[in-house]
């Protein structure tokens, strides 16, 4: 198995310069059970759909840099393309045409699309949505369902979360994912107040089962903020891409009226995108809404790359046709040595629970066995594939965790008769 004394070594010096060494969900992999020696801390060199560590571990990266890598990383295509647009200008004074030629490949490719703003993060997005619902509507009020992430902006985190203030989430409702009659309840009790619901297109939270919308769901909440005059956002920057390049919207059989994109939008390359109807357009221009690099060129050359090519190549089917091949062959290999392995979610962003303890430290133990021996997923959140990957990559991987699952069950075994 992997060891990781260069990853050792740079955390320590990256402790001691930078806030908590390596913040956010890119630090350490701390499981409860399973100490963050199971993990390597930092990456020297990525292709395909592999990435060396610092101490030169080669890993099947399931994670994809959280989404951003979907077609492989340094694609030869989006490669050219940006480097094409980099020899000519970045970020200049005024921006390069090649912005509007990104927007109208956005709308011509995302059905509720009639427009494309730019920024960079996913979280630049749906704070634009829900000031872009606000200015439309005039009223104060956000519905977002349990289970949500939408980035780091106040209104979306916790009130029991350090630095954020009451009057922050003052006007942010919940409801239950799954459960028309209680969103009909919430609509009802606040009419006239709701300005928007944001939501992704399926709940895939950390440290869940991920859940999948219920035939007619999509379509309910759609009839009743139509009902209600509230405005629909679906923040697609995690499904983005991986479903429907249409927009997961669309794959779910109805129209948001704004759609957020990052992660996958530029195969890496740094741009987002809330996208959005016409009957929004004067509302989000009215906004005070800029950043430094949000017009640099170079992305949008490499995002009208990405998003041709996962069109030329019908990507989605083949994310769906690997993802289920490998979470098939995982939990067929979890059978074999006598373990409960649970697949949510999407195929192409599957999600993994090993469910047979009540701790999570089986999963843990597990996930790190795989870890060590060149696979990398993480014990709590989705993961993700890409268009590098091949099928002998999931063959393999399927190979590792019959590896994975026999070094777990030598740790527990099974009883005598069992
Ligand atoms: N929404 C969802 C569903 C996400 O998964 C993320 C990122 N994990 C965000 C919003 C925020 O995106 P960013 O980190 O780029 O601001």
């Amino acid at each position: 198995p992997y060891t990781y004394e260069k990853s050792r070594a740079a955390f320590a010096r990256a402790t001691r310069v930078i806030p908590s060494g390596i913040y956010g969900h890119q630090g350490p992999s701390e499981g409860v059970y399973v100490p963050r020696e199971a993990f390597p801390l930092f990456s020297a060199r990525a292709a395909g759909s592999r990435f060396w560590d610092v101490d030169g571990n080669e890993f099947i990266d399931y994670m994809c840099g959280y989404g951003p890598n979907v077609l492989g990383y340094h694609d030869p295509d989006v490669d050219a393309a940006a480097q094409a647009q980099a020899r000519l200008e970045d970020v200049v004074t005024i921006p390069s045409t090649v912005m509007v030629d990104f927007a109208e490949l956005l709308v011509d490719t995302v059905a509720s699309a009639d427009w494309a703003f730019f920024a960079k993060n996913g979280g630049d997005t749906t704070t634009l949505a829900v000031m872009t619902a606000r200015a439309a509507t005039r009223r104060k009020k956000i519905v977002l369902f349990g289970g949500y992430y939408h980035g780091v902006a106040p209104w979306a985190q916790k009130l029991d979360y350090p630095g954020v203030l009451e009057e922050d989430v003052a006007h942010v409702l919940h409801a239950p994912w799954n459960d028309l009659a209680a969103l009909r309840r919430l609509f009802s009790e606040h009419r006239g107040q709701i300005a928007g619901l944001v939501a992704q297109p399926y709940m895939h939270g950390n440290f869940v089962d991920n859940v999948l919308p219920d035939p007619g769901f999509w379509q309910g909440v759609r009839r009743l903020c139509d009902e209600h005059g509230v405005v629909l956002v679906v923040d697609d920057v995690r499904a983005g891409w991986r479903l429907d390049i249409a927009g997961s919207d669309h794959f779910y059989g109805f129209e948001a009226d704004l759609i957020c994109f990052c992660k996958a939008l530029a195969n890496g390359y740094n741009v987002s995108a809330l996208c959005g109807k016409d009957s929004l357009k004067d509302a989000v221009s009215s906004l005070t809404y800029t950043g430094s690099y949000w017009m640099s060129a170079v992305p949008f050359a490499a995002g009208i790359a990405t998003i041709t090519k996962l069109r030329d190549t019908d990507a989605t089917t083949r994310f769906r046709t690997l993802g289920t091949r490998l979470t098939d062959g995982l939990v067929g290999a979890a059978r074999e040595h006598g373990f409960t392995l649970v697949a949510s979610g999407e195929p192409a962003l599957f999600y993994l629970r090993l469910a047979d303890d009540d701790s999570l430290g089986l999963h843990q133990a597990w996930i790190a066995q795989m870890v060590r021996r060149g696979v990398f997923l993480t014990s709590h959140h989705n993961h993700f594939v890409n268009a590098a990957l091949t099928e002998a990559d999931v063959d393999r991987t399927v190979e590792i965790a019959h590896e994975a699952f026999t070094a777990v069950r030598a740790d527990r075994p099974l009883p005598v008769g069992a």
